[in-house]
């Protein structure tokens, strides 16, 4: 058996050691096995939102283990919920899938399959095993039981099969109305198992569906319709979060009962209408969820904080979507990388945020180039060079990677430094710019200050001289000074607008409401401040997405929305070291 070691596209880097979670383990037993000669997988999500950073976990087992293992792995939108569901999510879901370097074998829908659902429904019917019931939602909830106690059968469970048969079509035919009747399976209302006291198979909803329109006035529920998706797909390992292991039971009793392998009649239409079928029995295995600190990942929630306004919109930066981290610079790769450091497993955990900001780091580390921006500007002149001295310095894009090249950067007198790196007043331990002391410019030398310009009490200009013989080439160029400081020339430098984004919580468990605040009650008031800083002339003429490293600063990205040569906006990705390690 061949392994291939990376299963995102694009991947240059080392083959990586052959993973070992529970699922992979059990993947290739089954290959070792000959259970199956390839293996298929799927990765079902409903549209009825944005991918979220937990998907991505799940993304990247579907796709990762296919393409580890030589098999394929579909996107199948699991679109039984009409009244939920928009073709805007399915674009951006695709979109999303591909971002993070995957590429499914087959795009399907659930919706694709409506009359096989059908079908095998009415072949359970025959066989006694579903059955049409009448009682309304509030009954069946009564009727079903607790933990404790069983459940009571339904008055409508001995319908004859001519009964059943009859009423089913004509909840096909759209004769009653919503809610009015059920298709329920017929398994065991005394079953310690709620999911197995007669499940509802199908429900009467006159809403029209984004693929099938008005066709179907009945919907098939999730067990019913994700098993027999997966069973028509040929899926053979169908992987899902922990919450699914109480249904396992159910969804192997509708692939047992249905048995799509054996009863093609119910699906031997599907390859005349593109959608080739071979159908298996699949195997549910669950892992558990990613799940963050300081963030939330419910959809309800997420769509609540767009609702409500707190950001702005799915892509927001500070939003755990796919759209978000993107927006804000994170890259596929740092995501990957994630996935692989959570691992799979069946232990629920909650990820420390700076898992993730490891990940992005490292990824941004090797990869960005590195460029020069003041953000918070302070004027320093050069008084001993002429006012109109302009030189070009060549700087290295990378400091570890040659490959990256170099640039020039313009310099001449007057230059932006930031603020924070001049102390008028030093405090202990200041080893930057002060009054009379001597500090290096990067990549070009040693400068004195020599006066301070104020306005009041502001400091607005520091002049300094500089020392020549500390520049590059020369025999002082080497002379030791404590302190290093970034620069740009201020007769070059472009204006840009800097988004300084940080956590959108400031609580590690924003979802705790036992204190009777909600996760409104702890948004970070900090999350987002708007800068506008100078950037070198690189690094504002950067495509759209590029992520730079602002050397000192942090690593950002150009919006992929907003920047422009002549407007450059920035979104910092993450800072430079972790600012959360201490207690705020
Ligand atoms: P909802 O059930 O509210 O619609 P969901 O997050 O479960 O939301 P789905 O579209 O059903 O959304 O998810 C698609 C797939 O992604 C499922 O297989 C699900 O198990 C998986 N998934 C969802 N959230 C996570 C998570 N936090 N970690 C890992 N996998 C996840
Ligand atoms: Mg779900």
């Amino acid at each position: 058996m061949i392994e291939h070691s990376s299963a995102a596209a694009g991947d240059s880097a080392a083959p990586e050691p052959a993973r070992r979670d529970f699922v992979r383990e059990i993947v290739r037993a089954d290959l070792a096995a000959g259970r199956h000669n390839a293996i298929a997988t799927r990765f079902p999500p409903e549209p009825n939102g944005y991918l979220h950073i937990g998907h991505a976990k799940a993304i990247c087992l579907d796709f990762g283990i296919a393409a580890e293992f030589g098999g394929r792995c579909n996107l199948r939108f699991d679109d039984t919920n009409p009244a939920r569901e928009d073709p805007e999510y399915v674009e951006a879901i695709k979109e999303d899938v591909r971002w993070l370097g995957f590429e499914w074998d087959q795009l399907r829908h659930a919706s694709d399959y409506f009359e096989v659902f059908y079908r095998s429904a009415i072949r359970l019917i025959q066989t006694g095993h579903a059955f049409v019931c009448d009682l309304s939602a509030e009954q069946v909830r009564e009727y079903r039981g607790t933990l404790t106690e069983p459940g009571r059968e339904s008055p409508f469970r001995n319908r004859s099969v001519a009964e059943n048969l009859d009423l089913f079509a004509r909840m096909r035919a759209g004769e009653f109305a919503d809610g009015t009747r059920t298709l329920r399976a017929k398994i065991d209302m005394a079953s310690g198992n709620i999911n197995l006291r007669d499940p509802a198979l199908y429900r009467i909803k006159h809403v029209e569906h984004q693929n099938t329109g008005s066709d179907w006035p009945i919907y098939p529920m999730y067990d019913f319709a994700h098993s027999l998706s997966d069973a028509i797909e040929g899926i053979t390992h169908s992987l899902c979060t922990l919450e699914f292991e109480d249904h396992r039971p159910l969804y192997d009793w509708c692939v047992d009962r249905v048995d799509l392998v054996n009863h093609p009649e119910l699906w031997d239409f599907l390859p005349a209408r593109g959608l080739p079928t071979a159908p298996s029995k699949p195997r549910q295995i669950e892992f558990s969820r990613l799940n963050i600190n300081y963030t939330v990942m419910s959809k309800r929630k997420l769509i609540a904080l767009v609702g409500e306004g707190l950001v702005d919109g799915w892509d927001d930066p500070r939003m755990p979507t796919l759209q978000g981290l993107r927006r804000r610079g994170v890259t596929p790769a740092a995501l990957r990388l994630l996935a692989e450091r959570v691992g799979i497993s069946k232990q629920n955990s909650v990820i420390d945020y700076s898992v993730l900001e490891g990940c992005i780091r490292e990824d941004l580390d090797a990869n960005a180039q590195r460029r020069l921006a003041v953000l918070d500007p302070l004027k320093l002149v050069v008084v001993n060079l002429d006012a109109d001295h302009v030189e070009s310095i060549a700087f290295p894009n990378h400091p570890k990677n040659e490959a990256f090249g170099t640039r020039l950067v313009p310099f001449s007198r007057e230059l932006w430094i930031e603020r924070e790196d001049f102390m008028e007043t030093p405090s202990k331990g200041f080893h930057r710019l002060v009054p009379g002391g001597e500090v290096r410019l990067r990549g070009v030398g040693i400068v004195r200050c020599v006066d301070v310009v104020k306005d009041g009490d502001t400091v607005t200009a520091v002049h300094c001289t500089l020392d020549a013989e500390t520049r590059h080439g020369m025999p002082g160029a080497d002379r030791k000074v404590k302190g290093t400081i970034h620069w740009v020339c201020a007769k070059h430098a472009i204006a840009a607008e800097v988004r300084l984004y940080d956590r959108l919580f400031t609580a590690a468990d924003p979802d705790d409401d036992s204190d009777g605040k909600t996760y409104r009650d702890h948004l970070n008031p900090d999350s987002r401040r708007r800068v506008r800083g100078w950037v070198e002339p690189a690094a504002a003429q950067v495509e759209t997405e590029t992520r730079l490293q602002f050397e000192r600063t942090g690593y950002f990205v150009a919006d992929r929305r907003e920047h422009s040569a002549a407007h450059p906006v920035f979104n910092r990705t993450v800072t430079l070291r972790d600012t959360w390690a201490k207690p705020k």
